[in-house]
């Protein structure tokens, strides 16, 4: 039926998207399939007297079935996605030449993409082209997903909880896929409106126990879930690409020097892989990435692969995240997400199960031509 959106004095805050949730709960046609983002397992406990130890992200799935979503899953293992495709796009373009005098961007971070766009126009063909773990979860949510679940996807309500306002933006692009046009994410909270969610619902955080991710898209690795902190994206692409040129894993901490946030300016390393030198940098918070840009510019450095993220310290430290006055959690939230990643069964993308068999049963490779369709932003 019909919604009517109200609360007209929401707006007046910051926009709330739960009513469009609401909606699709109560539309008994509709299947509501969410998806969780890294960085909101590390901070969406804050607010509502969780500590760390007790704030599990399995808790959350608990509550997002209360509320009444179909299924629960985890944008760690889109992350992995993620990294299949842009580490195999990355070693192409590497030894193809085309990073010999600027690098390859990162490019699954909305707030980034937008500054290149407006302030870099020349370079945006320097960024990936693989679409964000969000963009990518809810492609494969209307096609891979649906075709297995035998559901037609437009009755699929693809809802995601981001550390992020700028992911609302990033799921205004539309997906076509054969008689498919829409979105690949129909609405996103920010983990603060997730806690209001579980308020308005009543449910007490106490009680709340950890609930198991839904199938068949369950895995999740270590190098996923750091995606929510500065330099992230980078290791575990690094720790995949390692892989993808010599046939062999590396030593799985290889890439930690990297780690940590990074206040003023940014990162840089140099690893040789299988003779090749790899020069990569990593950068979070737009006056330090303007810095960058400048000095990449004016070719005074020259990296292969850079990791960009607009808030700093990355998403733990995102837009959407609570607010602590004065406080700055960033780094804290990102040594949780380290310490996932360390006691993770799995810490390499490559050797996600899961992805294995969605790559087996529906892309075939990564950088198939059905992954370019729909895992990829079409140029
Ligand atoms: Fe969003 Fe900030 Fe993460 Fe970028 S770094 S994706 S703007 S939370």
């Amino acid at each position: 039926g019909q919604c009517i959106t109200h609360c007209p004095t929401g707006a007046l805050r910051e926009r709330d998207d739960t009513d469009k949730l609401y909606c699709a709960l109560e539309d008994k046609d509709t299947i509501v399939v969410a998806q969780i983002a890294p960085a909101v397992r590390a901070a969406w406990g804050e607010s509502l007297g969780l500590s760390r130890e007790e704030a599990t992200v399995e808790k959350i799935v608990d509550a997002l079935r209360r509320i009444g979503v179909d299924y629960v899953f985890d944008t760690t293992f889109s992350a992995d996605l993620t990294i299949m495709e842009e580490g195999t796009e990355f070693v192409e373009r590497f030894t193809n030449g085309d990073l010999d005098m600027y690098p390859m961007f990162t490019s699954c971070c909305p707030g980034w993409v937008r500054f290149i766009k407006s302030q870099y126009p020349q370079m945006v063909n320097r960024l990936s082209s693989a679409k964000s773990p969000q963009e990518m979860f809810g492609a494969v949510m209307k096609t891979a997903f649906a075709k297995k679940m035998n559901i037609d996807p437009d009755r699929i309500f693809a809802l995601s909880i981001m550390p992020c306002v700028a992911k609302k933006d990033e799921r205004e692009k539309p997906l076509f896929h054969g008689e498919f046009a829409g979105h690949g994410v129909d609405c996103v909270l920010t983990t603060r409106e997730l806690d209001r969610l579980i308020r308005a619902d009543h449910i007490d955080p106490k009680t709340l126990k950890d609930a198991a991710f839904d199938t068949p898209f369950t895995e999740g690795t270590g190098a996923g879930v750091i995606f929510g902190a500065t330099g992230g994206v980078m290791e575990a692409a690094l720790r995949s690409a390692y892989y993808l040129i010599t046939g062999k894993n590396p030593e799985v901490d290889a890439f930690k020097q990297i780690r940590g946030v990074n206040k003023n300016g940014w990162t840089e390393a140099q690893f040789e892989i299988a003779g090749n030198t790899i020069d990569i940098a990593v950068v979070s918070g737009l006056q330090n990435t303007r810095n960058l840009m400048e000095a990449i510019q004016k070719r005074e450095v020259h990296y292969h692969f850079v990791e960009v993220m607009a808030c700093p310290g990355g998403c733990v430290g995102g837009g959407g995240q609570p607010i602590h006055e004065g406080k700055e959690l960033a780094s804290d939230r990102g040594s949780n997400l380290y310490f996932l990643d360390k006691t993770a069964h799995l810490r390499f993308s490559h050797e996600n199960p899961d992805i294995k068999h969605l790559y087996d049963e529906y892309f075939g490779s990564p950088g198939s031509h059905k992954a370019h369709q729909l895992l990829h932003v079409q140029k």
